[in-house]
């Protein structure tokens, strides 16, 4: 393996007494795709929040590009080239769909660069028409965003997500809600932005995942069952008992 973008060791969370996640170690490698697919309340959302740094985990470990980051406070993860997008829609409706990256760009540089605050307006709109064009929604730029097809405000999400120029992509359930048309065309987007960012994503539909993903982490309980790629995972005994039903 080359050396990995991220590794977790020993990672875990509770919540007072109750164990959401222990004991998951594993290392990812750049430029890949990887699925973490598990049944309900297994752990999954918990385990993107440790790694976007929306909770700390309660024990373990976190190291990206090698650097020990664990416990790192949340408005600092995207700036280390981590950013998220979440299992609900989360986007301003009454924005336009430039305005609403656009806004996503100013933050990352306000917080970051204060001094440059007063960067010439057209770099930011430069950097979210960039983002805009990464998820084919730039000829959208002036639309509602409430206006937009769900799959479109999900694309728009991912876009606000990647004006951050992220190299590690973590996106919770990015097809939830979508029909057949809408999932095909956003597997067709998460293939394109692996070409040269690392992708982690929780998700549901088998199929889409086993076409889609160069590696499977299987979540049982908050453990780790099975980790391996999609062939490896489709036949293991354990997953498909627990997982597949059979
Ligand atoms: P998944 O995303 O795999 O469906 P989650 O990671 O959301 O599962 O949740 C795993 C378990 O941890 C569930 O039983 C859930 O109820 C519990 N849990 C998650 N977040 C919290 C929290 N903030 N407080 C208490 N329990 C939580
Ligand atoms: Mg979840």
């Amino acid at each position: 393996m080359s050396a990995p973008l991220l590794a977790v060791e020993n990672i875990g969370r509770r919540f007072g007494g109750f164990v959401a996640l222990e004991g998951v170690t594993a290392a990812f490698e750049p430029n890949k795709v990887t699925a973490i697919i598990g049944p309900n309340g297994a752990g999954k959302s918990t385990f993107f929040n440790l790694l976007s740094g929306v909770l700390a985990p309660s024990a373990g470990t976190i190291r990206f590009k090698q650097r020990d980051i664990t416990g790192t406070p949340q408005h600092r993860f995207v700036h280390l080239g981590i950013a998220r997008s979440y299992q609900i829609t989360n986007i301003f409706p009454e924005l336009s769909v430039h305005e609403n990256v656009r806004v996503a760009a100013q933050a990352f540089r306000t917080r970051y660069d204060i001094w440059r605050a007063r960067a010439a307006m057209s770099e930011l709109d430069e950097r979210a028409d960039a983002a805009l064009a990464a998820v084919g929604l730039l000829g959208r730029r002036t639309t509602t965003a409430k206006f937009l097809a769900h799959g479109q405000q999900r694309a728009l999400e991912i876009a606000i997500a990647l004006v951050a120029a992220p190299e590690l992509l973590l996106l919770d359930e990015p097809t939830a809600g979508m029909g057949p048309e809408e999932t095909r065309d956003m597997v067709a987007l998460i293939e394109k932005l692996a070409a040269d960012r690392t992708i982690l994503l929780v998700e549901h539909k088998m199929k889409m995942i086993l076409g889609l993903s160069d590696r499977i982490l299987v979540l049982h309980h908050g453990r780790l069952i099975a980790d391996g790629d999609p062939c490896h995972i489709q036949s293991d005994p354990e997953v498909r008992r627990v997982y597949l039903g059979q």
